[in-house]
C-alpha cells in the first residue's frame, strides 16, 4: 500500500478524494489548516515549508501520490488567494519531488486547477510569469495593477500558473521520465464550501448563478475527486501533462473552436 500527501484534505474535493485513496487502503497524509495530519497554514512561506518538510518527514521520504487540493476562492483578499493558491501549490509540486522520484512505483500527481483559466476571460501573463518565475514580490506587484479584476485575476491566474506547471515540467527528464506522471484537473463550479461562500456573496452569487453549466446543475465534490481518484491509479500510466476539464461542459460550450486550434 502506498504513501499519499492530499492538501487541502479537511474539505471538498480534497476530503473526496482522501475517502476514496483510504478506501483503497493507502495512507494519506493530509495537509490542512485544521483537521489533518499536517496543521499549517500555506499563506505563510513559513507554513509553507514546515508542511513540507513535515510531508517528507512522515513519509519516510517516499511518495505514491500527491493531490494540490487547498486553496480558497472569492471574495477573498486577492494577494492572500494568489500566495495559498499558486505558491502553496508549488512548494509540494517542487518540495515533493524527490519524494516522489523514490517510489517503487509510478508515482502520480495530480494538481488541482480550474476551468477559470480558459472560462473567465483574459489572463494577464504578468500574473502568470512572476508566478512561474517564482517571483513573489512582482507577482503581488503585477497585481496591483489589475485594478478591479485583482480578485478574478488572483484565482484564475493562480490556476493557470498551476497549469502550466504541470504542462511545463509533465514531459520532462525530471518527471515523466523519472517516473512521476504529473497532471492536472480543472473542475468547474463544484458545491463545496469554498463556492458556498462565493454563492452568499452578493456580487460574486449573482456572477456565479449566470455562468452556464451545459449539463444543469454544480458537481459535486465526489463526482470531482473520483476523476482525481483515477488519476492517481495504474490508469494514469500513461498520461502526463494533461489539463482535464470535468466542468459540465463549460470549457467546451465557451472555447470549442479555441483548441485544439488550426492555422
Ligand atoms: P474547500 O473549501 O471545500 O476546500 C479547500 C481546503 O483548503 C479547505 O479544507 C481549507 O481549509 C484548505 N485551505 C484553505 N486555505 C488554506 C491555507 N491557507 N492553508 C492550508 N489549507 C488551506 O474547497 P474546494 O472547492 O474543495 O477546493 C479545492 C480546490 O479545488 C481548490 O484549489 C479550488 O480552487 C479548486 N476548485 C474548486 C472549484 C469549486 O467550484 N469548488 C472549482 C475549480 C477549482
Amino acid at each position: 500500500m502506498g504513501n499519499y500527501v492530499i492538501t487541502g484534505s479537511a474539505s471538498g474535493i480534497g476530503a473526496a478524494t482522501r475517502a476514496l485513496v483510504e478506501a483503497d487502503g493507502h495512507t494519506v497524509i493530509g495537509v490542512d489548516l485544521l483537521d489533518a495530519e499536517i496543521e499549517a497554514d500555506l499563506s505563510t512561506a513559513d507554513g509553507r515549508a514546515g508542511a513540507v518538510a513535515a510531508a517528507v518527514e512522515q513519509s519516510g521520504g517516499v511518495l505514491d501520490g500527491l493531490v494540490t487540493s487547498a486553496g480558497v476562492g472569492p471574495p477573498f483578499d486577492p494577494h492572500k488567494m494568489l500566495t495559498i493558491n499558486w505558491f502553496g501549490t508549488e512548494c509540494f509540486l517542487s518540495g515533493l519531488h524527490d519524494a516522489l522520484v523514490a517510489s517503487e512505483s509510478i508515482a502520480k500527481v495530480v494538481a488541482i486547477s480550474s476551468n477559470s483559466t480558459t472560462c473567465g476571460g483574459p489572463i494577464p501573463s504578468s500574473v502568470v510569469d512572476a508566478c512561474i518565475a517564482m517571483d513573489e514580490a512582482g507577482a503581488h506587484t503585477a497585481l496591483d495593477e489589475l485594478g478591479d479584476m485583482a480578485m478574478h485575476i488572483a484565482y484564475a491566474g493562480a490556476k493557470t500558473a498551476v497549469a502550466r506547471f504541470v504542462r511545463r515540467h509533465a514531459p520532462t527528464e525530471q518527471w515523466a521520465g523519472s517516473g512521476i506522471r504529473l497532471n492536472a484537473i480543472a473542475p468547474g463550479a463544484t458545491l463545496t464550501p469554498l463556492l458556498q461562500g462565493g454563492l452568499d456573496d452578493p456580487q460574486f452569487g449573482e456572477l456565479i448563478r449566470a455562468f452556464t453549466v451545459p449539463t444543469g446543475d454544480f458537481g459535486t465534490p465526489d463526482q470531482i475527486g473520483s476523476w482525481v481518484h483515477h488519476m492517481l491509479s495504474p490508469a494514469a500510466d500513461f498520461m502526463a501533462g494533461t489539463l482535464l476539464f470535468v466542468d459540465g461542459g463549460t470549457d467546451a460550450m465557451m472555447n470549442a473552436d479555441r483548441w485544439p486550434e488550426t492555422s
